[in-house]
């Protein structure tokens, strides 16, 4: 099975590092043309550049954007990049920042911040896609939310705020977009193994990852391949009737806690 996405073209806002780069591989693997579009074109982790190593591992082919999610223009232009590779079918909306603050102290810059690349991010990446899909034959918009999109967490009040705003966007734009055939539904992973939980808000490799472990049934971080097989799934005729949905990757850890 190796043709879920052949002949479509994606757009993966982040998809330099992390999830956005093992979603990329994975779609490129089975056939779909990538643009990259990210603000760095080095992986945060390390490595050869995404768009690089499609075109060297696999069929696909792909490019990279300097694209920053909180400019609107700058998404029309990646999204207008994928037309070298006939037009827009699959957008990814998983560029996103994850830090905590201090509710009663902190100034406004966290939140600003955090809602303007998380939220406003998906908003305009959304909407560059979709302008696009509605005049073509429709097509699949992939949100990356999070577990705390779902549940409330008093440490990172700003961060599960955009996140459940990602949630809802997502449920409104498949109700307004439906129509049209644009599918939109969200991700919302728990514990991957990102420079995000390395470094970011430090959890993997720290006294705290055992603790975490322990909440999750399948007693394992997830991996960006995780992810990306759902978002894969998400993209492909097989989720042809899920719209409006959330899937949830987190090895059981929010239904059981
Ligand atoms: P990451 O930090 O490894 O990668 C994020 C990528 O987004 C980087 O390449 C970065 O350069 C890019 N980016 C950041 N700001 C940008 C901007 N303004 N414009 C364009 N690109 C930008 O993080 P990750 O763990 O891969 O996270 C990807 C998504 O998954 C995020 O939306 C995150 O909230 C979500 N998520 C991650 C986890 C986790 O545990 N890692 C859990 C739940 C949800």
């Amino acid at each position: 099975m190796r043709d879920l996405l052949v002949d479509k073209t994606a757009v993966v806002t982040g998809g330099a590092s992390g999830n956005g780069r093992a979603i990329s591989l994975a779609y490129a693997e089975q056939g779909c043309d990538v643009v990259v579009a990210d603000i760095r074109e080095d992986p945060r982790e390390g490595g050869t550049p995404t768009h690089e190593r499609i075109e060297s591992e696999t069929d696909a082919a792909a490019t990279f954007v300097e694209c920053d999610v909180t400019d609107y223009d700058s998404l029309v232009a990646a999204v207008g990049a994928a037309e070298e590779f006939g037009g827009i079918d699959v957008m990814v909306n998983n560029a996103g920042i994850f830090q905590g603050e201090e509710f009663l102290s902190d100034d406004d810059s966290t939140f600003d911040r955090i809602m303007d690349i998380n939220v406003r991010g998906v908003y305009y990446g959304s909407r560059a896609a979709i302008s696009e899909m509605v005049d073509g034959d429709g097509g699949s918009v992939v949100n990356l939310s999070s577990v705390a999109g779902l549940r409330g967490s008093g440490d990172f009040v700003s961060y599960c705020t955009s996140k459940g705003a990602v949630r809802l966007m997502t449920y409104a734009l498949a109700d307004r977009f439906g129509p049209d055939g644009v599918r939109v539904n969200a991700i919302h992973p728990g514990l991957i193994e990102t420079t995000m939980t390395t470094e970011d808000v430090p959890i993997v490799g720290t006294e705290a990852e055992e603790a975490f472990q322990e909440t999750i049934p399948l007693r394992r971080n997830g991996q960006p391949e995780d992810v990306a097989d759902i978002a894969l799934f998400l993209a492909s005729d097989l989720a042809d009737y899920v719209s409006g949905e959330s899937v949830v990757v987190d090895g059981g850890m929010s239904s059981t806690q």
